[in-house]
């Protein structure tokens, strides 16, 4: 037997017991020919003290050993309390006996422990990221994301869902992003695209009559980089038949609060409150609303219709030449920061260099004095009335400050929603311990998409096999701008965690999607033709949802950055620093791929 215990697991009543222990060397200290040395293994850390000084002295950080030893209790006024093995010790057998180093370490090109007192670089942990998940820091997170996976497994298995698996090698799906694309050596020319999801075969699941599915499944996305993206990242998927929006909402539900209680013994809040997306986008200006604070959007579009500050003024009827906004698409908003009135000029000017590193021309604001007069650059382009109104209109106390955003409306209240994040964190308003969930219902069915020949299209919110809502279930292709969907995101702290919809099962419904967003029939023959085939044998109704483990289980860590959850993760860049993927191939590989076959006609 190579150890009898786990070196986390020892406590006071183990005290005159004998144990072996096999891990790494933590921390050493030397105190004058005693030496205590923290020795960890995958459970935890406990000290152990060395007195035989030649045995001690060749002990390095991350050495691997085996100790065989006698626990003691600490002498009085050494106990750790900070450490659960912290009221013991284990005393080494002395000579070789006690200490047997197992393997040595190289000099390490990051300290393992005290990973604080020295930050370091990301890129060398992830070199060398078999030494980083020794942290006890990152072994938790790893811990915790087995945890997630456990819970999620045990309710999905309660409910009847069966984990079925769907290939990595396929064709191209629908998510809306570029395929990673694999060459096929015996059939030169042809090429296998990796799944962005398993959408299309767990409604073949469903056409099949398995009815209850899910599946713990890897995702490709070929995007472009992004801080927090990975170009292959995990979904719980899931996909049920005779379903509607209840049923899935109330399964994912059942999951989240068994997920947060397992992990955090945090009880989710159920229902969970739900928002139309029209709502969501009114009030935060996103479907990602973060609903630990307010300083909701308040719209002041009308308010400000006649207003003599041509920034504010609409586009009226006669829009301003090309490209201008129709008076339909204006709009005015603003944000009140409290206290914000306060700030001294360069803050105020930060905030214009915040916008414009947005994209954004500037942010106007106005100061609300406590006299209740108003102050900043625009106050005194506005009307008196405007200026004597605007405090109440916008619901401003005295000492605050108002940002406002004025244009288009998707990017007015983009900059508005931004803004509004960071008041909420500048001002100390976003409550770090709460957990804020929210479903997001009925997102549009289309949005516009500029096309090749200039002219505009539609295209899919969510994708293509979404359901319109009942109300717009017999004319949506009159009215694709208005029309709504049976889709659902659930958002946490103003992150999606998680989305679906319930799906077209009938395939006259599912053409006129794809009249709609100009998919003649021979593409979609030829893109998800299997499917429209299966829907010919009596599809039932079904619908599902995905919810994205990476950003779940950042959240459950407390952790900003998904790589911190994944245990071999790719850079913001796509590379993998461990093994140095991407990397260039051979010329005979490339030849053995069929990389080169010429185009077929
Ligand atoms: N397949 C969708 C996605 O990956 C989720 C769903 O509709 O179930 O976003």
């Amino acid at each position: 037997m190579i150890r009898t215990h786990d070196a986390g697991s020892l406590r006071a009543e183990h005290a005159g017991h004998e144990v072996t222990l096999a891990g790494w060397v933590a921390r050493r200290r030397d105190h004058g020919g005693v030496a205590f040395v923290d020795l960890r293994d995958s459970s935890g850390v406990v000290q152990v003290v060395v007195r035989d000084e030649e045995v001690a002295h060749p002990l390095r950080s991350e050495f691997c050993l085996r100790v065989v030893g006698e626990v003691s209790a600490r002498p009085a006024g050494n106990a750790n309390p900070a450490l659960p093995t912290g009221d013991v010790e284990v005393v080494a057998r002395p000579g070789r006996d006690g200490v047997e180093v197992l393997s040595e370490s190289a000099a390490l090109p990051f300290p393992v422990e005290e990973h604080h007192a020295t930050p370091v670089g990301e890129e060398v942990r992830l070199a060398h990221r078999y030494l980083d998940l020794r942290r006890p820091e990152m072994a938790r997170a790893i811990r915790l994301r087995a945890q997630v996976t456990r819970t999620i497994r045990e309710r999905m298995g309660a409910h009847d869902f069966l984990d079925v698996e769907t290939p990595y090698l396929t064709r191209s799906t629908p998510e809306g992003a570029r395929d990673f694309l694999v060459p096929v050596r015996l059939q030169p020319g042809h090429w296998y695209a990796l799944p962005q999801s398993p959408q299309l075969f767990k409604q073949l699941l469903m056409v099949a009559g398995v009815e209850r599915y899910y599946q713990i499944a890897r995702c490709f996305r070929d995007e472009d980089f992004r801080a927090d993206r990975q170009p292959e990242f995990t979904q719980l998927d899931v996909e049920l038949s005779f379903a509607d929006t209840e049923d899935v909402v109330a399964l994912t539900e059942d999951v989240l609060v068994a997920v947060w209680r397992e992990v955090l013994g945090h009880e989710v809040g159920t229902p969970i409150p739900r928002m139309t997306y029209a709502e969501a986008m009114r009030r935060f200006g996103t479907d990602r609303p973060d609903l630990r604070f307010g300083c909701e959007l308040v719209d002041v579009t009308a308010y400000f219709a006649d207003t003599p500050f041509r920034v504010f003024r609409g586009p009226g009827s006669s829009p301003e030449g090309q490209g201008a906004p129709s008076a339909d698409d204006w709009y005015v908003g603003g944000v009140v920061m409290p206290g914000g009135a306060s700030q001294p000029r360069k803050q105020l000017d930060g905030w214009q260099e915040w916008a414009s590193s947005r994209g954004a021309k500037g942010l106007a604001y106005v100061l609300v004095h406590d006299d209740g007069t108003l102050g900043g650059p625009i106050a005194k382009n506005l009307s008196e009335a405007e200026r004597e109104g605007l405090a109440a209109e916008t619901g401003a106390r005295p000492g605050d400050c108002v940002f406002f955003g004025a244009g288009r409306r998707a990017e007015a209240r983009a900059l508005l929603a931004a803004t509004r994040l960071e008041v909420g964190e500048r001002c100390g308003l976003v409550d770090h311990t709460r957990w804020a969930f929210v479903w997001v219902v009925e997102a549009p069915m289309f949005e516009p998409v500029q096309l090749a020949d200039g002219g505009t299209g539609w295209t899919a919110v969510h994708h293509p096999f979404t359901a319109p809502t009942a109300e717009y279930a017999a004319d949506f292709e009159q009215r694709p701008g208005e029309a709504l969907s049976q889709a659902y995101d659930i958002v946490l702290n103003g992150s999606e965690i998680g989305g679906g919809s319930i799906r077209i099962h009938r395939s006259e419904m599912q053409q006129r999607v794809f009249d709609v967003i100009g998919l003649s029939r021979a593409e979609a023959d030829s893109q998800f033709g299997f499917l429209l085939d299966a829907f010919e044998y009596g599809p039932p109704p079904h619908g599902g949802i995905a919810l994205g483990l990476d950003r779940l289980c950042a959240l459950l860590a407390g952790v900003d950055s998904i790589r911190d959850v994944i245990a071999f993760p790719k850079t913001a860049s796509g590379g993998d620093q461990l093994t140095g993927a991407p990397s260039p191939i051979t010329p005979a590989q490339r030849r053995d791929a069929g990389v080169d076959a010429p185009p077929e006609r």
